[in-house]
């Protein structure tokens, strides 16, 4: 057995070399940018209009004048029209390019409109005032986005205003989950009193799918030769495999030996931690990846919370911030193992407190939905005092 950073120190060696793919901007949200972003013009493009308004010659106002005569009306998405004389004003509207012979916007509050005389009733005007010029925030040809990037909604804006409607991204891992265990059903299945339905693939999928990765689902019964077949071919079309269930000491946890069978070289099996204790963890030489999971409910979704999760963004060089928080309370743990407790979460004057949530173990389900994340109590010690503060692994945001 070994120990909980050891285990991340392995699987962390052990990552997916990603690829690049061509992918359409409505698709890429979550995704890590694999090519420089340059802006193709400058941002603002033109001199922008800020305000709905009118726009003058500033020497008019600066020598005294305050009527306007308006001469017409720059729309927003017209070409750039002149005004002709420079005592009068042009209309314009927020979004239009400034017309030639102005450099001064004045927004409506601040005028008296009567049929085409303009009076301006504000004192503070301006030169440039309410005109974003063009280049002010960025210049034609200069880099936005860098390789590496994660793109949230903040980039989608940008790559949108680039015209990126095609967008360089890394290639994420094609992943297969597959759940193991005779006694369990599928949801839409009624099950017997002495099986359950099988919950953890849909888990699953749904986090993968949180990091941006899609994945298919399958079951297979505890029987050493169907495993062994089954596996063989699903294999074959991904890049990693996430078992669920049969990794344990039971009679029928085939697990192990086949994935031994099918060529993957344990790295490790077994982790001093709880829950998750059974944890293996396979490599091939083809550099397929096998994560096979305890099926324990509980036990699984820890350990694609602090496992699966990092390995998929540190494999496409993201790495995940890790938050802190303070417990809010005692906590007495005796096992010399690494302690993931759940715990619930406030935000106390800008400090993280987790507050523990009291569970049945591993197999308490229903427990995770009242808890925030894991809270990872060290194995060296069995009393954790208020106050302490620990690594925080979040599962939900609100
Ligand atoms: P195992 O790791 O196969 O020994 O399973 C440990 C416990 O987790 C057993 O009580 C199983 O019934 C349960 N379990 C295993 N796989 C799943 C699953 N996919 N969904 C829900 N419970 C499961
Ligand atoms: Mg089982």
């Amino acid at each position: 057995m070994i120990t909980v950073e050891e285990a991340s120190g392995i699987i962390n060696k052990n990552l997916y070399k990603p690829k690049t793919e061509e992918v359409a901007l409505s698709e890429v949200l979550g995704r890590v940018l694999a090519e420089d972003i340059y802006a193709d013009r400058d941002f603002p493009p033109f001199n922008r209009v800020m305000m709905d308004g009118i726009a003058i010659q500033f020497s008019a106002w600066e020598s005294g004048q305050r009527s306007f005569e308006k001469e017409g009306i720059q729309l927003a998405g017209e070409v750039q029209k002149t005004l002709k004389n420079p005592q009068n004003c042009l209309e314009v509207m927020t979004g239009s390019i400034l017309p030639m012979n102005t450099d001064a916007v004045i927004p409506y509050e601040e005028l008296d409109i009567d049929g085409s005389a303009v009076k301006v009733t504000s004192d503070t005007i301006k030169q440039n005032q309410n005109i974003h010029s063009q280049g002010a925030d960025v210049s034609i040809d200069e880099k936005i986005l860098s390789k590496g990037c994660l793109i949230s909604t903040a980039e989608i804006g940008v790559l949108a205003t680039v015209g990126k409607s095609v967008v360089k991204v890394l290639s994420v891992p094609k992943v297969a989950i597959i759940s193991t265990g005779d006694e369990l059903v599928s949801v839409e299945e009624m099950p017997k009193d002495y099986q359950i339905r099988q919950s953890n693939s849909h888990v699953l999928k749904a986090a993968l799918k949180e990091s941006g990765v899609e994945a298919d689902i399958h079951h297979i019964l505890d029987e050493r030769d169907l495993l062994l077949t089954r596996l063989k071919a699903i294999v074959e079309e991904v890049d990693v495999l996430i078992l669920s269930g049969g990794v344990s000491k039971g009679k029928k946890d085939y697990v192990p030996e086949v994935l031994n069978q099918l060529g993957f070289q344990k790295q490790f099996h077994g982790v001093i931690q709880r829950p998750g204790k059974p944890f293996w963890f396979g490599v091939r030489q083809d550099n397929k990846t096998v994560f096979a999971l305890p099926g324990n409910p509980v036990s699984t979704y820890m350990c694609f919370q602090k496992y699966i999760k990092p390995w998929t963004f540190n494999s496409l060089g993201v790495q995940l911030p890790q938050e802190m928080a303070a417990l809010s309370e005692d906590f007495t743990f005796k096992k010399d193992l690494t302690y993931f407790l759940q715990v619930r979460v406030l935000n106390v004057s800008g400090k993280l407190m987790a507050q523990p949530v009291a569970g049945q173990g591993s197999g308490d389900l229903a427990n995770l939905i009242s808890a925030d994340g894991f809270l990872q109590l060290p194995a060296d010690r069995s009393l954790f005092k208020a106050g302490e503060v620990f690594p925080f692994i979040r599962y939900r945001r609100s």
